[in-house]
């Protein structure tokens, strides 16, 4: 399998969760990905995964997306550009639950957390690896959507708030690069699925009545490969998957 051959992807929030299975199974159909989160212990894991399923040699960048100032941003796109020469697809994938509350008592500050990771970061990274992408043949972004973020559910705050954000960078990205790029920018929504942030959500469901993961990865890889070429502002819904 080799869809995503000689292709370099960065996925973000790629230690643990629906990212750590989406790098394998990227990196599984041929590509180089970029493991990008907080903890370097915790994308050592995933580097060490992938390593020993025989991919492609991952490379690892630290980055907080809670404090990701556009100069740091900056310096994600000059790494990749002096690594590699090329980026080809992004996995917009990291995010904070924050808290299950009304938003009569949503703490502003975790309001602005959230909204910096799931929101902003998902934004600037993309604004400043566009001249990397805009030089691939074939560029693929994928932004993470929620259930929350298509239809509110009470409680849910910043999170619901971040999410149907999302849903608009992604047709504001794609409507602004269909006709000038071979960008496409599309957003999934994983549904119900078996992680630690579905377990803080739900403490009290089984974990095996939740699919896993790595059965949901084919669908990124499917997006980031040349099978997806001219798919674009797309809305993806897994939640059936
Ligand atoms: P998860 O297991 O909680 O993983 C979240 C990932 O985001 C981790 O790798 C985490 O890194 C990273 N992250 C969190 N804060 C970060 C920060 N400040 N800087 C950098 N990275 C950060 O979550 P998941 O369930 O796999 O969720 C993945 C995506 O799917 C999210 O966008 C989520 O909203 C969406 N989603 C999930 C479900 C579900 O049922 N699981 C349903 C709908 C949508 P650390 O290891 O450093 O914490």
């Amino acid at each position: 399998m080799s869809a995503l051959a000689q292709r370099v992807i960065l996925i973000t929030g790629a230690s643990r969760g629906i990212g750590r299975a989406v790098a394998l199974a990227c990196a599984q159909a041929g590509a180089t990905v970029v493991l990008l989160g907080r903890e370097e212990a915790t994308l050592n894991a995933t580097y060490d995964a992938i390593t020993a399923q025989g991919g492609p040699t991952p490379a690892i960048i630290t980055l907080d997306l809670s404090v990701a100032p556009v100069e740091l941003c900056q310096q994600v796109a000059e790494q990749i550009q002096a690594t590699f020469g090329r980026l080809d697809g992004i996995v917009h994938n990291a995010a904070d639950l924050g808290d299950i509350t009304p938003l009569e008592m949503y703490d502003p500050d975790t309001y602005d957390r959230v909204m910096a990771i799931n929101l902003r970061a998902p934004f600037v990274l993309t604004q400043t690896l566009l001249p990397l992408l805009k030089a691939s043949p074939d560029a693929s972004v994928i932004f993470t959507g929620s259930s929350v973020g298509r239809q509110a559910r009470a409680f849910w705050g910043a999170y619901a708030l971040s999410k149907f954000g999302v849903e608009g960078l992604t047709q504001l990205f794609a409507e602004e690069l269909k006709n000038t790029s071979d960008v496409r920018v599309n957003c999934v929504n994983p549904g119900a699925t078996r992680t630690s942030m579905r377990a803080s959500a739900y403490p009290g469901e089984n974990p095996e009545s939740v699919k896993t993961p790595e059965s949901i990865a084919h669908h990124y890889v499917h997006l980031l490969s040349d099978a997806a070429r001219g798919t674009t502002g797309q809305s993806l819904d897994l939640t059936a998957a």
